[in-house]
């Protein structure tokens, strides 16, 4: 036998028993946002690599070590998405779609990192993500929490997260913090992991970030951000809770969340769950006022966030273990007979013309009766038609029902639909 070949690791196949829970995650997200009136859009998976350098900063774990980059055939780096947010600003300003207008888009698909595969953290995974441009009160932040928080409880799964906010305030307000920040913690520089030491002069607000208790035993009587904040700042992450307030969603201030790149301001946030063990971010965002100009574009507010779709599905999962897999078919077509596959055919494409929302399955690949009902039974369906010679001479199908709803009927062609519409 030939050797097989395998996957990548941290590549993942989705298989027909796990695409009904994406498939329904995946149709409820579109349904929510056609209801807050946000447009569907569509990147390329790949990118020129200096767009990521340049819109994450170039002293992220993403582009420091996750980003898939290799040359291609005509020498130019190219990089697999790290993420939709960079993609997104780059069509938008292409496009023209940006400037002094006023947008708000979602999208959804594969993204790559080159991580340690583990649950909940893969190589290529799916984010869901919004991205609303020209905006830039607080209010549109709301809207952002407010739509994730009706998903959550649509997705009956609002017991398990919290929301998480915080505020990076100004570029300006963070230079001035950074200086206190580092020489805090220059006197401490040997107690210090190697990350923390070498983050501390290229990005030290992401040493608050640190995972290490040791590091953040350090941070305990660290300089806090939020003293450093003008009035503006403030009226922005003020109005922000007070709109989460009204509307009735609980919130946590956590002054350590930074967020994991560089591009962020004032409003950051994200949903946790602890429900899922290490990997507990289901979804994060935030404001990024700069985006837009950094890359070549008009200066033009913008915020959004990004969800991990395989962190949503497995919280699903865990939540719903008991839910069974839904059938595959509701009426299954069994054919008796050499001259009677045309026959089978016909009525299964009459029925999926006159009752579309059935779930109709033709045999195939012939066999005896009893393995045809057998295979009818395990695609879940509720009604065998069959059709045998006889049947099709006289123009009649036998409606035999699988699970106890009735006994063996033959009717004639014509009937078998108002009896289905009946019985379904
Ligand atoms: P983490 O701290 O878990 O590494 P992150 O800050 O790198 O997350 P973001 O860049 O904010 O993540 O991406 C948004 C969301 O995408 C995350 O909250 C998470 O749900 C999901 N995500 C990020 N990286 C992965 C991955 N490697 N595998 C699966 N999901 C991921
Ligand atoms: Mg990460």
């Amino acid at each position: 036998m030939a050797k097989k070949i395998q996957a990548i690791r941290g590549m993942n196949d989705c298989l027909p028993e796990q695409t009904p829970t994406w498939q329904a995650a995946e149709s409820a997200l579109r349904q929510l946002m056609s209801s807050y009136g946000y447009a569907e859009v569509r990147m390329p998976i790949m990118e020129t690599t200096g767009l990521f350098r340049r819109a994450i900063g170039e002293v992220t774990d993403v582009v420091e070590k996750e980003m898939y980059t290799f040359d291609d055939r005509n020498g130019e780096s190219m990089t697999l998405r790290p993420e939709g947010t960079a993609g997104c600003v780059r069509a938008g300003i292409e496009h023209g779609l940006l400037y002094n207008q006023e947008r708000r888009m979602w999208y959804m698909g594969p993204m790559f990192r080159y991580e340690r595969p583990q649950k909940g953290r893969y190589r290529q995974f799916h984010q869901f993500g919004v991205e609303v441009f020209g905006l830039h009160g607080p209010d549109i932040d709301a809207e952002l929490i407010m739509l994730t928080a009706r998903l959550w409880k649509q997705l009956g799964v609002s017991e398990h997260l919290v929301l998480q906010l915080n505020s990076l305030g100004q570029p300006s307000e963070r230079a001035e913090y950074r200086q206190a920040l580092v020489a805090y913690l220059e006197q401490f520089f040997d107690q210090l992991d190697e990350d923390s030491q070498r983050r501390l002069h290229t990005n030290p607000l992401r040493v608050l970030d640190s995972k290490n208790p040791d590091v953040q035993a350090l941070l305990h009587d660290a300089p806090v951000l939020s003293d450093y904040f003008g009035e503006a700042t403030q009226a922005h992450f003020t109005g922000l809770t007070a709109l989460l307030t009204a509307a009735g969603i609980e919130f946590e201030i956590n002054p350590r969340l930074v967020r994991g790149l560089d591009y962020y301001n004032l409003t950051v946030f994200e949903w946790v769950t602890t429900s899922l063990g290490a990997q507990g971010t289901v979804c994060g965002g935030g404001r990024y006022d700069g985006l837009v100009e950094q890359l070549g574009g008009q200066a033009t507010p913008a915020v959004g966030f990004a969800m991990g779709m395989e962190r949503l599905v497995l919280l699903l999962e865990t939540l719903n273990s008991a839910a069974s897999e839904p059938a595959l078919a509701d009426i299954y077509i069994a054919i008796m007979g050499d001259s009677t596959q045309t026959a089978g055919f016909a009525l299964a494409e009459q029925l999926r013309d006159q009752l579309p929302e059935l779930k109709v399955l033709s045999h195939c690949g012939g066999g005896n009766f009893k393995k045809q009902l057998k295979r009818a039974d395990k695609s879940g369906a509720g009604i065998a038609l069959i059709l045998g010679e006889d049947e099709i001479a006289r123009s009649e199908v036998t409606v035999k029902y699988l699970r106890g709803q009735g006994e063996q009927q033959t009717l004639a062609l014509d009937e078998v639909i108002a009896q289905l519409k009946k019985v379904i």
